[in-house]
């Protein structure tokens, strides 16, 4: 257990020290800056006082003014000079230090967007992963300040050690005996900030979850996509009820959190003022016999504060950096997630393509239950397949564990007759365009939306916007393709129609010019009709391509090489549509005729 911390502290700065001489190594000269300039302007403040103190009683005492009055003037001079000049100095390197602090702030946002992005799909899906990014997020930013706020913490450790030596050795050769009196009221100090600093601790694992609902009522339905949602459901009343009951429940952990802190800071307070009133009494008493000057006496008071202080700091110092680099271990826990699949490497052949899968059976990660049981078929180059099932058949599982977003449970699927888990992951996946039936576009140009990661080719834009139907309405907005999708970035951007959207993802997919061509349902919202339209136009899109249609509805069945119905977590059904519409009892043929009356017109 306690080796286990040692590592969390040791792994954390390890990592940040890397990471700022990485990014910023002029952090470390402003930390070198801030060293010299601190312990100049302290240890000042302790030993010059003394001198001019001394020179003044001996005036007092009844020497002339002139034999002491250039030396007063010096030491005065010094310490004003000293203290204002250190003071700059360190306000300026605070000033640019909080710059960094800022940039290193950015950055690793940047950074766990970035491996979010990366990550497998199944983590997206998984509680237990969002929570740690949620932890990772808090972690890095506001529990353990980022980067800057760990090494500062190193930093006062290092400045309050000098310190300490330094006047450590001024109280042996004056005061000897404030030493224990300093380091017994330190031990016990820091006992209760230990106590303070666990309940802190306890407090942060239970807010976590909370700032994460807290932040996604506030932040993500703010989104202008769900507008619509929450005015005509009257939800924002019950959004903010929710948001409310957690601030409540954080303000409860809160007042919690004092009121178990409470007795610890009162004995803190006690133990303080018992130190002092030791330290004074003692000083006081070797300055009335004049075992020490009064100069001395001045000295010890400010040695004795500072030994107590740079203490006081070491020790908290030691148990913030404990206590910081946990909270930012939890982002280099969520960069070291492990991957959830196996990565291949083996390149994927030019040319046609044939999938097989053969007895794929899956469960959802965390779940009992089969999704998919023991399900075989063999999709060859150029095949257009419908896959047709009621809702929660498993048809957007068989094409997630296609895309490899899954890996099957059981069983494998082939591509080229190679199990997809030995291909180069970024290869496979350039096999396929899919429009999800959930697509998302972005809150970027239409053009950006078209290409995604492709370079734009504003001539195959166009030619894709045309075969989707979305060209004279995409010509009609006012920025024609640098139009912006939605108001979150820019006033002017557009909202498309839910028709628009679809006819935009389409466009998306058939710009990708992959070998396999999937649509989920894209069309869901629509009559079925006007889905047997795009199915139809789709597919004389498609041309020779691999095309795999998904719906729960018949529009796209007509046209397509083979049917596989999902049903009973399996394929019950596949064939022909012509095999299938007239089979005695079964599934697809009951679904037809239901369907039938929807399609007369398209299908005459
Ligand atoms: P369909 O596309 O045929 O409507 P799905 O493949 O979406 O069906 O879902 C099949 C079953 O898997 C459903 O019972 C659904 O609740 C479940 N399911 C879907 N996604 C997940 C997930 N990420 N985690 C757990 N269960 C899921």
């Amino acid at each position: 257990m306690r080796k286990a911390k040692e590592n969390t502290v040791g792994e954390t700065l390890k990592f940040m020290l890397k990471t700022v001489r990485r990014e910023k190594p002029s952090v470390f000269f402003l930390y070198l800056l801030a060293f010299v300039t601190d312990f100049a302007a302290k240890m000042s403040a302790i030993i010059l006082p003394k001198f001019l103190i001394d020179e003044l009683v001996l005036i007092i005492g009844g020497e002339p003014l002139e034999n002491h009055l250039s030396r007063i003037i010096i030491y005065a001079a010094l310490i004003v000079g000293i203290a204002l000049s250190t003071n700059l100095l360190l306000n300026l390197e605070a000033q640019l230090m909080s710059v960094r602090s800022e940039w290193f702030n950015q950055y690793f946002e940047t950074e766990l967007s970035r491996h979010t992005m990366a990550m497998d799909f199944e983590h997206t899906e998984d509680p237990e992963a969002l929570d740690k990014l949620s932890k990772a997020k808090d972690g890095m930013s506001w529990y353990s300040g980022g980067a800057i706020g760990i090494l500062t913490q190193l930093y006062t450790v290092i400045s309050n050690a000098a310190i300490l030596l330094s006047v450590s050795f001024l109280i042996i050769i004056t005061c000897p005996w404030l030493i224990p009196v300093q380091l017994i009221s330190l031990v016990l100090i820091t006992i209760f900030n230990a106590k303070n600093n666990k309940i802190e601790a306890e407090g942060f694992m239970q807010l976590s979850k909370m700032n994460r609902v807290w932040g996604y009522v506030f932040y993500q339905l703010s989104d202008f996509r769900y507008g619509k949602d929450i005015r005509l459901y009257n939800s924002a009343d019950m959004m903010c009820e929710k948001a409310d009951t957690i601030s409540e429940q954080q303000v409860a952990v809160w007042k919690g959190q004092q009121r178990e802190m409470r007795p610890n800071n009162m004995l803190i307070n006690t133990i303080n003022a018992l130190r002092d009133g030791m330290s004074y009494f003692y000083i006081g008493f070797l300055a009335v016999t004049k075992a020490i000057t009064i100069g001395d006496f001045q000295m010890c008071i400010n040695s004795a504060s500072n030994l107590y202080w740079s203490l006081y700091h070491i020790v908290t110092s030691v148990q913030e950096l404990h206590k910081r680099c946990s909270y930012a271990h939890r982002y280099l826990e969520f960069t070291a997630y492990p991957a959830a699949m196996v990565k291949g490497n083996k390149p994927v052949k030019d040319g046609e393509h044939t999938i097989e899968f053969s007895h794929v059976s899956f469960k959802y990660p965390r779940s009992d239950n089969y999704v998919l049981r023991d399900v075989n078929i063999t999709i060859r180059s150029g095949e257009h397949l419908s896959v047709v099932g009621l809702n929660g058949a498993g048809k957007t599982t068989f094409i997630k564990l296609l895309c490899r977003l899954y890996d099957v449970t059981e069983g494998e699927i082939l591509v080229d007759g190679v199990n997809i888990k030995e291909y180069s992951e970024e290869e496979y996946r350039r096999l396929f365009a899919v429009v999800f039936q959930d697509f998302q576009l972005f809150a970027f140009s239409l053009r950006e939306n078209i290409a995604l990661a492709d370079t734009p080719d504003d001539e195959r834009i166009e030619e894709v916007l045309k075969q989707s139907g979305f060209y004279d309405d995409a010509h009609k907005l006012e920025h024609g393709l640098n139009t912006t999708l939605f108001k979150s970035f820019d006033e002017k951007g557009t909202e498309l129609s839910g028709g628009q959207q679809q006819k935009t993802a389409i466009s998306r997919a058939l710009y990708r010019n992959a070998p396999v061509v999937i649509l989920d349902e894209p069309t869901a919202a629509l009559d079925p009709v006007a889905e047997y339209e795009i199915y139809r136009q789709f597919n004389s899109l498609v041309g020779g391509k691999t095309a795999i249609y998904i719906s729960h509805r018949l529009s796209s069945c007509k046209f397509c090489d083979r049917i596989a119905v999902f049903a009973d977590d399996t394929i019950k059904e596949y064939g022909t549509h012509d095999e299938l519409a007239d089979k005695p009892g079964g599934i697809y043929a009951e679904m037809f005729s239901a369907q039938a009356q929807y399609y007369v017109n398209c299908t005459e």
